[in-house]
């Protein structure tokens, strides 16, 4: 019996070993502020059902790939807050945020520093009636955090944010699309919003875990190299290039870097079962 817990005791450390590299965080405050529609949901048609269908006010979303272990990856650092600013009215972003839930039970909405919305955006001066939502209302993320060289935030809609200079904070998504479960679904269906090849397709679909290694690598670029998480996010922008709509050498990588973290999570929750082994 000794041999045989002596094994699973070697096996469990094996498989922790990931857990071995966590960088040292400096203590500044860090700040990762989601949009949520087209970027954390997609909403999808009334009759669609699945374990990633969410129903909201009459209305479904599907809960993009990556949500979760983004924010769990997020959530595991010490000096990172995440919130959620969406042009969607209070209640409707409440409940939605609730909806989503990582693998602790908590929802987003429990984790939340920040959840701001429709009715927090600011009137744009000067802009008509007709002018589009976003050209009207702008996101002032300055009512997240004073300081934004520690801030960045993930958004689907070019220039939401209040100037300029708040634009720079922003990665932007570029082009996105309805939710298919398969490319040969969409080669279906027609419109703009319809990916034209399985690339396109393929990329949509890993957009958020790609953002997700993108992340990763600016909080250890500005931890190893003391520069400002917005600075460290505009190299990954540049080399990410998603407003290319395509699949890059560095995409592929960050891609590859989401995977692993993922990875790295399942390990964690290995040493949980670990240290009650040892309670044993
Ligand atoms: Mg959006």
């Amino acid at each position: 019996m000794n041999r045989i817990l002596l094994l699973l005791f070697l096996v469990l450390i094996t498989s922790c070993a990931d857990l071995a590299r966590n960088p040292a965080s400096s203590n500044k405050i860090r700040h990762i502020v989601f949009d949520i529609d087209w970027t954390l949901t997609s909403e999808v048609k009334t009759d669609m059902q699945g374990p990633r269908i969410i129903s909201v006010e009459g209305k479904k979303y599907f809960i993009m790939n990556g949500v979760e272990e983004f924010v769990e990856d997020l959530l595991s650092r010490k000096y990172t807050k995440i919130s959620f600013f969406s042009g969607g009215s209070k209640e409707r972003n409440h409940v939605l945020l609730q909806k989503i839930k990582l693998s602790d039970g908590r929802s987003l909405e429990e984790i939340a520093f920040k959840i701001l919305n429709r009715e927090d955006l600011t009137t744009s001066p000067g802009a008509l009636a007709t002018d589009k939502f976003s050209v009207r209302f702008k996101k002032d993320l300055t009512k997240i955090s004073k300081d934004l060289s520690e801030l960045i935030m993930i958004d689907d809609t070019e220039n939401f944010t209040l100037n300029n200079s708040q634009n720079e904070h922003v990665i932007g998504l570029g082009k996105t699309y309805e939710y298919f479960k398969t490319f040969q679904a969409s080669t279906e269906a027609v419109g703009e919003y319809v990916p034209r090849s399985i690339d396109e397709w393929s990329f949509a679909k890993y957009k958020l875990s790609i953002i997700h290694g993108a992340v990763n690598s600016a909080l250890r670029e500005s931890e190893e190299q003391g520069i400002n998480l917005s600075e460290a996010i505009q190299i990954e922008k540049t080399q990410l290039n998603l407003a290319s709509n395509q699949w890059n050498d560095y995409s592929n990588k960050m891609y590859e870097q989401s995977r692993r973290l993922s990875k790295q999570k399942s390990s964690a929750t290995c040493l949980q079962l670990m240290t009650s082994f040892i309670d044993i």
